[in-house]
């Protein structure tokens, strides 16, 4: 043992610290969950750490988004590679791996081979069920988390007769408040990220942990337990008897299609949506130029695109023939 950690040691025994250095943790996004969690598992010596993201640093993550600065926002340096920057200078301990590349289907099961535990720093519940998906078939712990506004999530994957989040997905509040539409407050990323990492580091030195999910709106200081145990659900197709990992299969992802000579890409979800445009169209009120909204669909401007959004959940990006780009607006507006 070294100082560095000696504080951290006399609370969790010498054999709990040396697990946590023995170990890799993988971060699913380098947004606000994914940097916090990040800083604090570096902080607690773990072994490897392997960081994945697909975006790049923008003025407005500066806000939560705790390891960038001002010069990586200028220089759009990819999150992974800004993290990985901050992340070496705050420990030369841990060994760092950024890797700048889209986590889907195709993609999970490689960067999570081998880990001892994966944290969520996603931002959509498509992805999070991707990796749910990969996390039971690999039998690697997985720490959900996810915030928007004043308000907070956190349930711990385990596998072993306790739900996934495959099971829970009825019991999770509405998918379509994300942050780029909401808002979100940094106070909330870190209590999100404090349940992550501490129950990260329970697993990691081999504590018996019960499942429990978990809300907080640190706003108005409301917090509920929720005890899930009973929600397992034996016909579940990632965890139950007969599990095909649905996610892990391209039929079960957002499909993107460039119309051609329209500059636009139609987005078609996984499974339809029944949307309320019209409280759609009041939340979106702040972000949205020209909104019209019909019993159909809505439509508007948002940055420099215009949205068509169906009442299923399709959508017509109108402004790029990019997929990545139709696919990122998209889910920055449906989650
Ligand atoms: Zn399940």
């Amino acid at each position: 043992m070294t100082s560095r950690f000696l504080k951290q040691e006399l609370f969790i025994g010498k054999e709990g610290q040396r697990n946590i250095q023995n170990s890799h943790a993988v971060i699913l996004g380098a947004g606000a969950l994914g940097t916090a969690v990040s800083e604090m598992l570096v902080r607690a010596g773990i072994g490897k750490l392997t960081i994945i993201d697909r975006d790049y640093v923008e003025q407005s993550n500066l806000q939560r988004q705790q390891l960038y600065t001002e010069e990586d926002a200028e220089k759009k340096l990819p999150k992974a590679i800004a993290a990985e920057k901050r992340l070496k200078e705050i420990s030369s301990y841990t060994v760092i791996e950024p890797i700048v590349e889209d986590i889907n289907f195709h993609t999970v099961e490689n960067f999570i081979r081998g880990a001892s535990i994966l944290m969520d720093g996603t931002d959509n519940f498509e992805t999070r069920l991707v990796i749910n998906d990969a996390a039971i078939k690999h039998q690697i712990p997985f720490l959900f988390g996810a915030c928007v506004g004043s308000y907070g999530l956190s349930y711990p994957v385990i596998g072993e007769n306790t739900p996934c989040l495959h099971c829970l997905i009825e019991q999770l509040p509405s998918q379509q408040i994300t942050c780029d539409t909401a808002g979100v407050i940094s106070p909330i990323v870190q209590w999100v990220a404090a349940m992550q990492v501490s129950q990260a580091m329970q697993i990691l030195s081999d504590e018996t942990i019960i499942p429990v999910l978990r809300s907080f709106d640190i706003w108005k200081m409301e917090y509920v337990e929720m005890n899930v145990a009973k929600l397992r659900n034996d016909n579940c197709p990632t965890c139950g008897k007969e599990a095909n990992f649905p996610y892990l299969s391209s039929q079960n992802q957002t499909k993107a299609a460039v119309l051609c000579g329209r500059d636009a890409v139609h987005i078609r979800p996984p499974l339809p949506k029944e949307l309320d445009l019209y409280e759609l169209s009041q939340q979106w009120k702040s972000l949205a130029i020209n909104i019209i909204a019909n019993p159909y669909l809505l439509s508007f401007h948002y940055g420099d695109y215009r949205v068509i959004l169906f009442k299923d959940g399709r959508a017509i990006i109108h402004g790029t023939s990019e997929v990545s780009v139709a696919k990122s607006i998209y889910t920055k507006l449906i989650g």
